[in-house]
């Protein structure tokens, strides 16, 4: 239904542009802080659209970022799709190889990258045949050495300040975003401009993350997880300053963001709100009292969290949400008749993933294929479906086959439902482990453990850990001749060269055999039970190592 009937972000960005024309969008900058308004926002992202023009990104075409949180990231976030094109996300975090595969299977020609990650870039890209052809843009105004980039500035300077935005169809795609960590390669997630536009609309509902034009937004959750969890649209839609906290902010970073420019909602996985937390245990006095709310999700957010900033009139709100939901599927947010309930009932209910979000429907299936009872006991898997919700992974009908039933989408989580109809994630079908936010897959790292030729068999599993919620430690069956003494180190660097430091193991242990199943599958629930207690595991985590 094109004709500007239908639902799409252009609607969006005019009206925040044509009301909203002096409220701030403040960014974190390698260089300090920037500010600037909505008005030179739309003049900007209209640049960047002439500037896309330019260069000739069409219709339909995937143009890509490597990118923090800040403004130039933002500006892609409407210039990207409103003209038609697709925003290609990558997260900077994941292995080169990784990259290599995403770059190549989004057919990506466009490459918009930060400063501080040229350098991670240049070497994913470095003799690789994936990257023949792909243009590199620089995020500020100079060159970087890494990089043979464009500086954005440059790219967008001299190009009009006005564009006539198209009127696009509902189903055109905006936005591409893969989810990784479970086996095989990244999956690609499509977000179309109806997807977006809807996911946006049932945010900013009382029973999503509403946000008004007096909020002061800030997204800590990377631009590249799932647009920030959406919440650069929502503001938008809603009006709202925007706050961007740039490249790797620290606990110190947050506050002063905080106070200084009176931060209402802010959202982010528990890692970090775990890190605010400590920096001001640690006697830093920080003033949270602009701040309202903060969006927890990602990983389950701890009741101690969410009562600990209950303390400090901040209202930690728990939420559920998947790359392929774009991302939210349940806010819990405490319903009315619960409102009298004690103070402990409400946190129990507010610390599990919650109540689906208005909009989306689901369904809970046990292992034998029924529908669980909502009881708070039995449970299955949740599968969902509505607006937001991807339909496919791109261009794989394997994995498409494979998640989806029906048309609902088979979330890999196991969860029970109460007689509120709050959801909880009990368990996870998926083999993979969720650390700061971030994936790692398991199965990845079982196969390059026994590639060493003194490992008869590894596994890998994810250990609780209180400030990142996983981390992964090896289980190895070493091979009789092996040098025991050696071979830990030996995995580390063998593992080093391919993968991330953040990805490696925090300890190796030596077993006599992987525990399996009757069908002589690796029984990792087997090994998770014995080490659900991660001190029984040696070493811990350097903080250097871990993801950022
Ligand atoms: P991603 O696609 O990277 O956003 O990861 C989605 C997955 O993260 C979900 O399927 C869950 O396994 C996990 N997840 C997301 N939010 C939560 C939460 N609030 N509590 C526990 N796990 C979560």
């Amino acid at each position: 239904m094109p004709g500007g009937h239908d639902q799409t972000l252009r609607p969006f960005l005019w009206r925040a542009t044509r009301l909203y024309p002096d409220t701030e969008i403040v960014s974190r900058e390698h260089d300090g802080l920037r500010r600037y308004t909505y008005g030179e926002y739309a003049d900007r992202t209209a640049q960047l659209a002439n500037a896309l023009d330019d260069y000739g990104v069409e219709a339909g075409d995937r143009v890509a970022t490597f990118c923090w949180n800040h403004a130039r990231h933002f500006e892609t976030y409407f210039g990207v799709p409103t003209i038609g094109a697709q925003l290609h996300t990558i997260n900077p975090l994941l292995p080169d190889e990784h990259v290599r595969y995403i770059v190549d299977n989004a057919e990506d020609e466009l490459v918009f990258v930060d400063p501080s990650l040229a350098g991670k870039l240049a070497a994913a890209a470095e003799d690789a045949a994936e990257f023949d052809g792909v243009d590199f843009v620089v995020m500020g105004d100079e060159p970087v050495a890494e990089l043979d980039a464009t500086p954005y500035e440059e790219f967008i300077g001299g190009h009009d300040a006005d564009y006539d935005w198209p009127e696009l169809d509902g189903d055109q795609p905006a936005g591409l975003c893969y989810t990784s960590g479970t086996t095989g390669r990244p999956k690609g997630v499509e977000y179309t401009q109806s997807m977006l536009w809807s996911h946006t609309m049932a945010s900013l509902t009382p029973q999503g993350i509403p946000m008004t034009d007096a909020d002061v937004v800030m997204p800590v959750v990377p631009m590249f997880h799932v647009n920030a969890w959406g919440m650069p649209f929502t503001a938008t839609a809603a009006g709202a300053k925007h706050v961007y906290p740039g490249p790797s902010p620290e606990p110190a970073d947050l506050a002063s963001l905080i106070e200084e420019e009176g931060v209402t909602i802010s959202a982010g996985v528990p890692t970090v709100w775990l890190g605010l937390r400590e920096y001001i245990e640690a006697g830093n006095d920080v003033d949270l009292s602009a701040l309202d709310t903060i969006i927890v999700g990602g990983s389950a957010a701890p009741p101690a969290l969410i009562e600990w900033y209950d303390d400090r009139g901040v209202e930690l709100l728990h939420a559920w949400g998947m790359t392929e939901l774009s991302p939210i599927g349940t806010v819990s947010h405490l319903k009315h008749d619960l409102r009298d309930a004690d103070y402990g009932t409400q946190v129990e209910k507010r610390a599990k993933q919650g109540l689906i979000a208005p909009g989306l429907e689901f369904r809970v299936i046990d292992e034998d294929g029924e529908e669980i009872p909502w009881d708070g006991e039995a449970f299955g898997e949740l599968q969902v479906r509505g607006p937001w919700v991807t339909k496919e992974y791109f261009q794989r009908p394997d994995a498409t086959a494979e998640e989806f039933e029906d048309g609902w989408l088979k979330t890999g989580d196991v969860v029970t439902v109460d007689e509120d109809g709050y959801l909880q994630i009990v368990d996870r079908t998926k083999d993979v482990i969720k650390s700061g936010g971030e994936w790692i897959s398991s199965v990845e790292l079982e196969n390059a453990i026994m590639a060493h030729e003194d490992v008869s068999e590894a596994t890998v599993i994810g250990v609780p850990h209180e400030r990142w919620q996983e981390r992964p430690v090896a289980f190895v069956v070493p091979a009789e001749a092996a040098d025991r003494d050696a071979l830990p180190d030996e995995i580390d660097a063998m593992l080093r060269e391919e993968y991330p430091k953040w990805w490696l193991p925090d300890a190796v242990e030596f077993i006599d055999e992987v525990p399996k199943t009757a069908t002589g599958k690796f029984s990792k629930k087997d090994l998770r039970e014995r080490y659900a207690d991660q001190s029984l595991v040696e070493g811990a985590v350097p903080e250097e190592d871990a993801p950022e």
